[in-house]
């Protein structure tokens, strides 16, 4: 048994004593329990990309709660196919693909949707035939198994969720210890390795799963030479070629998403946190021809495509696209990067748009971390080494200004200090 630091309090100690309280937000702000402001460069783990109390989205959850929330998905209901209309035009860069969607309420129901429709998508059936019944199976359904393509590939230092399946497809594997056995069909490769992947892609495969720029694992972008090889070695195998968008899309990376950095066009795309800007709400597109291979029954869930979650996405999507957010993102991200990458105690800082990794040069990074907290600036120690920066996609430049400012004064003081990691 393991013996963990737990928290006083009515809350399971899956996390860390929280360091401050927040109240209130508005744009990319924050206020504590105390009256405190604080810069918000984080964004609730690049969620709030339109900052916080956006009257848009506001507005449009007031007015649908005042219409109507919820039916379940036994019945129609008119805001979801529009956003998964509008969701299908931007994941064509403008150009609608003919995709189909599957609304769900997180990033990883998201991921879970993707594993499901691959592994359906690879032939996943019951035998039916005369005398392959197993023995003591039971049940109304008899017959044998038959595996399809099953197998999801994904990469080390990845993250897809904390369910058990897409914590297995997470490729770190001190995450999976504690929760063993794990579903199987999961495979793990080298990040940024077409070699490895190559090496992994047996019949067995079905999909390949990977972010377009790893978050959770240190924001480590691919480039495009690999996102282009994965989509030959997968077209050349018969296999998904399925990209987690969960952190990425949406305009944060400077493009609706992350994938269109590289010219290609995945078979399925999972996205959530930027979606409702604080409304939990997760969604997975296929294109056509994988979409189409669920039939009722496959797949389900009572709140997915709600009206009040995907009101707040038309709100989120029609704001993003009437100020041509990402592009905004790509600028901001810019400015960003070059004045941190002038900071004395800055390694280098690696990211598009506004993702950023920065990476401290021989500075414990979450010191520095809680230095900033407390000097009003809310960002995440995401290694030991490095610093990440998920600001609103509206932050100005007054407010890049201010934060580059806060951070110089950190890394000084750190530097001063002699404090190593
Ligand atoms: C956050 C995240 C997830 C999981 O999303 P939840 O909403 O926490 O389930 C999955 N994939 C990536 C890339 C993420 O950043």
């Amino acid at each position: 048994m393991t013996t963990s630091t737990a928290a006083a309090g009515p809350l399971m100690a899956t996390y860390p004593p929280a360091p401050v309280t927040f109240v209130r937000g508005e744009g990319s702000y924050l206020w504590d329990d105390a009256g405190r402001r604080y810069l918000d460069l984080l964004s609730g783990l690049a969620v709030t990309s339109l900052g916080h109390a956006h009257p848009a989205v506001a507005d449009a959850l007031a007015e649908q709660a005042r219409t109507l929330l919820h039916v379940s998905n036994l019945f129609g209901t008119v805001v979801g196919p529009e956003v998964a209309v509008t969701l299908d035009r931007l994941i064509g860069d403008g150009t609608p693909v003919g995709g189909k969607v599957f609304f769900c309420n997180s990033g990883a129901e998201a991921n879970e949707c993707a594993i499901k429709l691959a592994r359906r998508f690879g032939g996943a059936r019951l035998d039916r035939r005369p005398g392959s019944e197993r023995p003591g199976a039971g049940g109304a359904t008899s017959g044998a198994h038959v595996r399809g393509r099953h197998v999801v590939v994904s990469a080390f230092g990845s993250f897809h969720g904390r369910t058990l399946a897409t914590l297995h497809a997470t490729g770190q594997p001190a995450k999976h210890e504690p929760f063993q056995p794990l579903p199987e069909g999961f495979r793990h490769v080298a990040w940024h390795d077409l070699d490895d992947l190559e090496r992994a892609l047996d019949p067995s495969v079905a999909a390949v799963l990977l972010e377009p720029v790893q978050g959770e694992g240190g924001v480590n972008p691919a480039d495009t030479a690999y996102f282009q090889g994965v989509r030959r070695l997968c077209d050349e195998r018969g296999v998904l070629f399925m990209v987690d968008e969960v952190q990425t899309g949406l305009g944060r990376t400077g493009r609706w998403f992350g994938f269109q950095h590289h010219d290609v066009v995945p078979d399925v795309v999972t996205m959530a946190k930027a979606l409702g800007n604080g409304v939990p709400i997760g969604a997975c597109w296929a294109r056509p021809g994988v979409a189409d291979v669920f039939e009722p029954g496959d797949h389900a869930t009572t709140y997915g495509g709600q009206p009040l979650a995907t009101a707040a996405a038309r709100a989120v999507l029609a704001t993003m696209e009437a100020g041509d957010v990402p592009a905004r993102a790509a600028a901001a991200g810019a400015r960003l990067t070059a004045a941190l990458e002038a900071l004395p105690g800055v390694a280098g800082v690696r990211g598009p748009g506004l993702l950023l990794g920065v990476e401290l040069d021989g500075l414990d990074a979450r010191a520095v971390n809680a230095d900033l907290l407390a000097s009003g600036v809310v960002a995440n120690a995401v290694t030991p080494t490095a610093l990440r920066l998920a600001p609103s996609l509206l932050l100005t430049d007054d407010q890049i200004d201010d934060a580059v400012a806060a951070i110089a004064e950190v890394l000084s003081a750190h530097r001063a200090e002699g404090t190593t990691s």
